[in-house]
């Protein structure tokens, strides 16, 4: 690991480490794993306490279990799988982005966020962590989209992400107040794992994080969205909205091919209805292309007197895109508009922005340079695509490969 502003650079990657991580591992897994073997169920409590509490980064140091047992389970079970880590640090020390290799050589990467005390506020710090390596939605925005999809993360290796972040805090003394899925990957296309580690993390036995201190964020992949409301855990659910007409949504968020804004805001009212937790929505903020009067006017209609708050937050630069960040004064006309309309609204700064922070930059940058003539021809599809939706036509491109046939549900 470096923790410098120069990363080193990460050692090849060995062949794929099938052992499953034991941060995965739901209580009574563990438990029936000590069973099996004759083990008390004191031993299953002592390596739950040494993975979620203990600054422990091996089983070799839980120093409570017999050597043997320690053998037994370092066979069984990785203690860590995001361990191989390149730290960023920027804002002054207070945005810092980590680059996880995991065992088969994926990356993924998460970034802590340290909001100091402030007027009566308690310090926060704030992981952004990711669900999947790469992912299959492709928003243009995105340095993410451009990869692709690679896999979805274990449970283990979502977990691990914020273990891996909560030692460092531990160290300086500081604890982990926030998760927010919203790195890399489309967390609903992943639920299964996403809900066990939302599990994991929110259990008081485990990582112990109040579900009011985790946001799950979705680009709209309703029946997901519908399935979480189902079974009603009180975290906060993110909406990426980026638009609030169909025809420049269709650009913007590939998958509102699938599922359009009406039924993304629909299934979110049915979630803030469900569970009295008021309903997060960002909006990514490109110059001229979803800033403009008509924009704001729409999604003030769309939104006014909904249990929601919007983030505006200036599109971090990417290097395959021909667009840019609104400027500040479109942004706060654009705050204005939803203020009037009666929507809680907040412009976010960017953080981090010199190392690359916003989700999918450091791995598209290790990933190299794409042909420019390629970028080129990109930004001319770009350009070409979100001046049709502004005249209002509604895209016919397919869904993105890798979405199809999944829905979260
Ligand atoms: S913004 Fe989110 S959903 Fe869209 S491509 Fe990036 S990671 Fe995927």
């Amino acid at each position: 690991m470096t923790a410098s502003g120069t990363p080193a650079l990460l050692p090849m990657a060995p062949a794929r480490d099938e052992r499953p991580g034991i941060s995965g591992l739901a209580r009574d897994e563990l438990a029936a794993w000590f069973e099996a073997r004759g083990e008390p169920a004191y031993r299953a409590r002592q390596v739950a306490d040494a993975t979620w509490r203990a600054p422990a980064t091996s089983f070799g140091e839980i120093r409570t279990l017999p050597a043997s047992l320690r053998d037994h389970l370092d066979a069984s079970y990785r203690f860590d799988t995001v361990s191989d880590t390149e730290l960023r640090l920027s804002d002054g020390g207070l945005t810092e982005k980590g680059l996880h290799r995991l065992s088969d050589g994926a990356l993924v990467e998460s970034v802590l966020m340290h909001y100091p005390a402030r007027s009566g506020q308690r310090e926060r710090n704030t992981l952004c962590i990711s669900s999947q390596a790469g992912c299959a939605v492709g928003c243009p925005f995105c340095a993410t989209g451009e990869l692709g999809f690679t896999r979805d993360l274990e449970t283990a290796e979502i977990v691990d992400q914020v273990r891996h972040a909560a030692r460092r805090l531990a160290a300086a003394g500081r604890r982990l107040t926030n998760v927010v899925f919203m790195g890399m990957g489309e967390p609903l296309l992943n639920l299964d794992r996403v809900l066990e580690a939302v599990d994991a993390l929110n259990d008081p036995k485990r990582f112990a994080l109040g579900a009011r201190h985790i946001t799950v964020s979705t680009s709209g992949v309703v029946p997901g969205m519908a399935r979480l409301t189902a079974l009603g855990p009180q975290f906060t659910l993110a909406v990426s909205l980026h638009a609030a007409r169909d025809a420049l949504r269709d650009v913007l968020v590939p998958l509102n091919r699938r599922w359009p804004i009406a039924d993304v805001v629909e299934a979110a009212r049915a979630h803030a209805l469900a569970t009295g937790r008021r309903v997060s929505y960002e909006v990514t903020m490109i110059s001229g292309v979803n800033d403009t009067p008509a924009d704001a006017d729409a999604m003030a209609d769309l939104l006014r007197g909904d249990h929601a708050h919007v983030n505006l937050i200036p599109m971090n630069p990417v290097a395959h895109t021909p667009w840019t960040a609104s400027p500040m004064d479109v942004i706060e006309r654009f705050a204005a508009t939803l203020g009037d309309a009666g929507i809680g609204t907040t412009i976010r700064r960017n953080r981090g922005q010199e190392i690359g922070a916003a989700c999918g930059q450091l791995a598209a940058e290790r990933a190299g340079e794409p042909p420019a003539a390629a970028v080129a021809r990109r930004r001319e599809r770009l350009i070409g695509e979100s001046a049709a939706a502004l005249r209002g036509e509604r895209s016919r491109k397919p869904l993105p490969a890798g979405t199809a046939g999944r829905d979260g549900a």
